[in-house]
C-alpha cells in the first residue's frame, strides 16, 4: 500500500521522527495533537482497521497495549490517567486507514467522547 501516509512513515518515507519503534510498531506524535501528549502508535503491517485482523493476528493488539503502557510512563502520564483510543472506519472518526491507537495525556479528558 504505497499511497497509505502511515505506511509511508512507517518505511520512514517521510521526515516524521518516530519517539519508538521495534519490530511490529512505530510510535510517533500526532500532527495535530488534542491533548499535551498525543502520540500514535502504529502497526508497521497495513491493515485498513481491526475488522481486518485475521483470528492468529490479535497478538498485536496486546502488543500496542504494551507499548502504550511503556510510552505512558516515558511520557510521565501513567500516574494521572491517559487514553487509549483507536477509532474505526469514517463514522467513529477513522481519517487514515490504516490501524492506530492515539495516546492521549496531560490534561483532563472529558467523557463520554463526542
Ligand atoms: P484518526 O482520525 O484516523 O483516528 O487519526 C488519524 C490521526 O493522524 C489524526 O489525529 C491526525 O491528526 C493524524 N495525522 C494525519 N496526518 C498526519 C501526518 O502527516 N503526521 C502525523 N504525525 N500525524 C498525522
Ligand atoms: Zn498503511
Amino acid at each position: 500500500m504505497t499511497d497509505c501516509l502511515f505506511c509511508k512513515i512507517a518505511n520512514k518515507e517521510m521526515d516524521t521522527d518516530l519517539v519508538y519503534e521495534d519490530e511490529k510498531v512505530v510510535v510517533f506524535e500526532d500532527i495535530n495533537p488534542q491533548a499535551p501528549v498525543h502520540l500514535l502508535i502504529v502497526p508497521k503491517k497495513h491493515q485498513e482497521n481491526i475488522m481486518e485482523l485475521e483470528e492468529d493476528e490479535f497478538e498485536i493488539i496486546s502488543h500496542i497495549h504494551e507499548v502504550a503502557v511503556k510510552m505512558a510512563k516515558e511520557y510521565e502520564i501513567s500516574e494521572e490517567g491517559f487514553r487509549l483510543v483507536n477509532n474505526n472506519r469514517e463514522k467513529a472518526g477513522q481519517s487514515i486507514f490504516h490501524i492506530h491507537y492515539h495516546l492521549l495525556g496531560g490534561r483532563k479528558l472529558q467523557w463520554p467522547p463526542g
